[in-house]
Formats: structure tokens, C-alpha cells, sequence
């Protein structure tokens, strides 16, 4: 079944969102790119004559209520974007009543579902590696399941479309998915879309291949970093994993962001690279601040020569052209991670380079995937939005897609 087909007239669907939007202080959605990536999967129910209840986690409550993460706080934002009134369950796991009451037209949102730890599934209170672990994680497991069937039991119909986290096995991403025959269960407009652009990526490849990979750590980067090296022809390492590079070649590199554990990961890279015949184009100079501040003194320096008291905190001039240069002429392009912290507004011009950068290329007929909440966020800052090929809502899940792994969320679907 796909949503295309599907007719949801006098059906309930229970559809797994991304609602996980960033929140100010006074609880106001600041970015709701992730509310309007769901809205054609949650229109097409509702234009049918479906009934929808709308599922979703936000940030990281680690299985305990915590009413800073309630959804409670974004059902008028939903409903004003969705042009339907939104009735709000404060218990996700309690909302039998209110879901069998709903009518054609009707729409529930569930509270915050990693409120109980049986959604993510990991054992509360337990060491790892101790001798309880394991009977608690199998505890948990049962758990899990009985909750993804409390979940299951609201609804005819469900609907997977939470990209961002389709790389996880959570209650409500797969495990719901076995209480649905195949007729009964499909990937939402969302999910589609971003599948279809990774395939772009992954079986269409245009040549040249540029890569940009930023942000704080190389540890979190190496798994993609590393797969990255057999396909792409140019990758950019920016943002704070610059200085491990940098490091590891025998640089100084001051208070820098660096990871004293990963020279040898870094230097590994730097060999791989060389003999696969890819481009690794790493930032040669920075800009340096005295203090992790919007308002630090700011100068240029050599990435391998920061002095003490100093810290890189954006790409330099030499370093922005030398991307840029990687970047124009390109015809696949994916960008994941900033170069700078680019939060602050004086530290943002190595991402706006590569943003420029990115747009011109695409401009000439490159197709370009931004993905993960920083590059994106950034292309929004920068405006520069509708200059790109597309924006994924995916950070981890994209970038497993992209090392070809098998998302959870969708082999639970299409199996
Ligand atoms: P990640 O979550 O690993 O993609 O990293 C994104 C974060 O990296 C952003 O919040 C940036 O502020 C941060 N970042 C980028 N460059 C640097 C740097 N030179 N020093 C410290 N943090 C950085």
C-alpha cells in the first residue's frame, strides 16, 4: 500500500511525525520546517474523510514527563497549519477514549511519546555491562511491544513519516508497524520524498561528487566520513573537526575544539584519501577568537598555529576559497555540518561561503542535499532555501541512508 493509493474515508490513521521543533524560552516554535514537511501526508487524511491522530517525540525527556517537552505547547501552531482544530491527549499511552470518539475530520495530537522509556526501548536505571542489563533490556523489549500495540490499537491505519527518526527502532518508528498488515501500513508523502532524494544521491551520482562534512567532532562523523571516501571525489572536512586534523599533523591549535583521541582516526583518513583518489580538502586557516563569544576579539590564523588563549571558531579566508573552488563545478553535492559556529552572528561567514557556494553550483545544474538541523538551519539564515535541490529533515537518519544503511522505519514498512 502507499499513501497514494490508500483511501482513508471513515478510517483512523495514526501517522508517526517529526514534530521535534526547536522551542524558545516561552515555548514558541522558532523553526517549523519540520510542522510543514508533515502537512501533505496529514491533508491527504483528512481530504479523504480519515480521521487523524498525529504521534510524535520532542527532545530528550529520557522516559520521564517534563513539561518543557510537552506538545501540549505546539497544538495551536499544528492546527493553524493544518486548518483543523487539534484536540491535545496529555497521556500518549491513555488515549484510547479520546481516539474512539474521533470523527471524520477529526484530529488528536498525543503528548510527547518519549514521556515512558518503552517508546526508545532502553532500559531505565541499569548500568550497561552489568549483570542486570540484559534481563532489563529483555523486560524492556516486552514492554516496548505492548506500547507500540497501545499505540496500534487507536488506529486502522498507520503511517510512518518521521524521516528524522526513521534510523531508529523506537515503539513508534517500527515496532507499531507488526500490529498492521501490509494493506494497513505505509510510508507517508514525507518519508517518500526524502527516499527518492537519497537515491538521487546514491544511484544517480553525477560527477564530480563534493562532500561537506562539518560540525563539532569528528567522532560523530567518522562512520559516513569514512564511507564517504569510497564515493565522493571532493571532501570538505570544516567546522571544529578541522582541529583535529590540524592537531594531528603536528599544528597547534589553542583552546580549539579537538579531540585528543582521534589523531589517529584523523590521520587514517587523510592516508585513505589519498588512496582513493579523493580531493580531502581541509581548512588551512581560521578565524580565531579569545573567547567563545559572538563578541571575542577576532583574528586571522594558520589552523595548525592558533596561540594559547585562542580558539578557531570559523573557516578563514584561504580555507573558504578552497572550498568554495571544490564546490563550484560539482554535480552532486551534500552538505552536513556548519563550518563555523554559526549561531553566532560574527562567526558565520565560512558557512555562508559554502552556502553561496552550494547555491551557485546548484544554479548551474548541480544536485544538492542539505541535511542535518545546523546545515540547515543555516541555509535558512543565509536565505538561501530555494537555492538549493533539497533539504532533508534528516540528520542521523540521512546520513545512514547515505552509508546505505537499512532504515528501522522503513524495513518495518516495506520489510
Ligand atoms: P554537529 O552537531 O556535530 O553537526 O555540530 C554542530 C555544531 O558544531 C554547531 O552547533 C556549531 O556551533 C558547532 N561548531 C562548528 N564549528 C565549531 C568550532 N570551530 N568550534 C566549536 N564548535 C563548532
Amino acid at each position: 500500500m502507499t499513501i497514494n493509493t490508500a483511501n482513508f474515508k471513515d478510517s483512523k490513521v495514526i501517522v508517526r511525525v517529526d514534530f521535534n521543533v526547536p522551542l524558545d524560552d516561552n515555548g514558541h516554535i522558532t523553526d517549523d520546517t519540520r510542522i510543514r514537511g508533515a502537512l501533505p501526508t496529514l491533508k491527504k487524511v483528512l481530504a479523504d474523510g480519515g480521521a487523524l491522530i498525529i504521534m510524535s517525540h520532542m527532545g530528550k525527556p529520557k522516559g520521564k514527563v517534563n513539561p518543557k517537552l510537552s506538545l501540549g505547547q505546539i497544538t495551536e501552531a499544528v492546527s493553524e497549519a493544518l486548518g483543523a482544530p487539534v484536540q491535545f491527549a496529555p497521556d500518549c499511552a491513555k488515549a484510547q477514549d479520546a481516539a474512539a470518539a474521533l470523527k471524520p475530520g477529526e484530529v488528536l495530537l498525543l503528548e510527547n511519546l518519549r514521556f515512558y522509556p518503552e517508546e526508545e526501548g532502553k532500559p531505565v536505571g541499569v548500568e550497561k555491562g552489568t549483570p542486570e542489563f540484559d534481563a532489563a533490556k529483555k523486560e524492556m523489549k516486552e514492554r516496548q511491544k505492548e506500547f507500540a500495540k497501545t499505540l496500534a490499537s487507536y488506529a486502522d491505519f498507520y503511517v510512518m513519516d518521521a524521516f528524522g527518526t526513521a534510523h531508529r527502532k523506537h515503539a513508534s518508528t517500527a515496532v507499531i508497524a507488526d500490529y498492521f498488515d501490509a494493506d494497513h501500513k505505509m510510508l507517508g508523502y514525507l518519508m517518500e520524498k526524502e527516499v527518492t532524494a537519497v537515491d538521487n544521491v546514491l544511484s544517480n551520482i553525477q560527477r564530480p561528487f563534493t562532500a561537506i562534512m562539518g560540525g563539532s567532532k569528528v567522532s560523530t562523523k567518522i562512520g559516513i566520513i569514512e564511507n564517504l571516501l569510497g564515493k565522493v571525489d571532493n571532501l570538505i572536512l570544516c567546522g571544529g573537526m578541522t582541529y583535529t586534523f590540524a592537531k594531528a599533523q603536528g599544528g597547534e591549535v589553542g583552546g580549539s575544539i579537538c579531540e585528543l583521541d582521534k589523531l589517529d582516526v584523523a590521520l587514517d583518513v587523510i592516508k585513505k584519501a589519498k588512496e582513493n583518489g579523493v580531493n580531502l580538502v581541509l581548512g588551512t586557516d581560521c578565524i580565531a577568537a579569545d573567547a567563545f563569544s559572538n563578541e571575542a576579539n577576532q583574528k586571522v590564523c594558520p589552523a595548525g598555529a592558533i596561540p594559547e588563549g585562542w580558539e578557531g571558531l570559523d573557516a578563514g579566508p584561504e580555507s573558504r576559497k578552497a572550498f568554495a573552488a571544490a564546490i563550484k563545478g560539482s554535480k552532486t553535492i551534500l552538505w552536513n555540518g556548519p563550518a563555523g559556529v554559526f549561531e553566532f552572528d560574527n562567526f558565520t561567514g565560512g558557512s555562508r561561503a559554502i552556502g553561496e557556494a552550494v547555491a551557485e553550483a546548484t544554479a548551474e545544474g548541480a544536485f544538492s542535499l542539505i541535511g542535518g538541523g545546523d546545515s540547515v538551519a543555516c541555509v535558512n539564515k543565509f536565505g538561501l532555501a530555494d537555492k538549493v535541490s533539497y533539504i532533508s529533515t534528516g540528520g542521523g537518519a540521512l546520513l545512514e541512508a547515505i552509508e546505505g544503511k537499512t532504515l528501522p522505519g522503513i524495513a518495518a514498512i516495506k520489510g
